[in-house]
């Protein structure tokens, strides 16, 4: 049986706020949308893995214990917003220890394709730093920028490989994997209400309707509408048209 593809994750600044080497569970806050994209990745069968860099350890600003705890609430967290993640893996080493799991080293995503049987060159990866991309661009996969965090920064300064998408945040992230996986294996992922019910406006995270046609989904708050094309919805900001309000 062929491998599957999976979607890696940075914590700090792509699913939850960047608040400089965090050490404290109850300050964990959650990403607008972040909840809901990773809903939707699980929806689309692919595992979920958190990979971050947690040099904090090696610097002696708190110990491993309180990484895991962190991890442990985001996974509580994620969990009563019915999102899942099926793997967590974080780098404890210092950037001058040389290690192999510090992104953009992509040891964490080498182990954790092992453990959970992912083929890393269909996989994805979502962070707000260029090591984020630079880590899944080395083994084959394909890296979205989200400018939450860093991302604006990191941007603005990017030196080497592009990132293969630049998304808002992590919800319009997902959206970009759905089109990508969406347009692999068309017929499993024609749309259903199930998968209407999962998606939300990206720009402003509001309800969507569905137009009289079928043929694209409406956020009145905006006033945009994004377009279905092949059985697929296309949620993405700069695709999105402008509703005229007649549907
Ligand atoms: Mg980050
Ligand atoms: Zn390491
Ligand atoms: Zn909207």
């Amino acid at each position: 049986m062929a491998l599957r593809g999976g979607v890696f994750l940075d914590r700090d600044g792509t699913i939850i706020l960047e608040k400089g080497y965090l050490s404290d569970p109850q300050a964990i806050e959650l990403i607008p949308g972040a909840a809901r994209a990773i809903r939707l990745i699980n929806r689309l069968g692919l595992p979920v893995v958190v990979v971050s860099n947690q040099s904090g350890v090696a610097r002696g600003y708190f110990p491993v214990s309180s990484v895991e705890e962190i991890n442990r609430q985001l996974s509580f967290m994620l969990k009563q917003e019915r999102a899942s993640l099926d793997g967590v893996y974080y780098c404890p080493h210092h950037p001058d220890d040389g290690c192999t799991c510090r992104k953009p080293e992509p040891g964490m995503l080498q182990v954790a394709a092992g453990e959970l049987g992912i083929d890393l060159s269909r996989s994805y990866m979502a962070g707000d730093m260029a090591s984020d991309i630079e880590t899944i661009q080395r083994v084959g996969g394909q890296g979205i920028l989200v400018l939450t965090g860093y991302g604006v920064e990191e941007l603005e300064t990017w030196q080497g490989d592009q990132p293969d998408f630049v998304a808002q945040d992590l919800l319009e992230a997902s959206y970009w994997i759905l089109l990508q996986e969406g347009r692999k294996r068309r017929k499993e992922m024609a749309i259903k209400k199930e998968l209407l019910d999962i998606l939300a406006c990206p720009k402003c995270k509001g309800d969507i309707v569905l137009t009289k046609k079928k043929d694209g989904l409406i956020c009145k708050s905006c006033n945009l509408v994004y377009p279905i094309k092949d059985d697929i919805p296309v949620m993405l900001i700069d695709e999105a048209l402008p509703y005229k309000g007649k549907d």
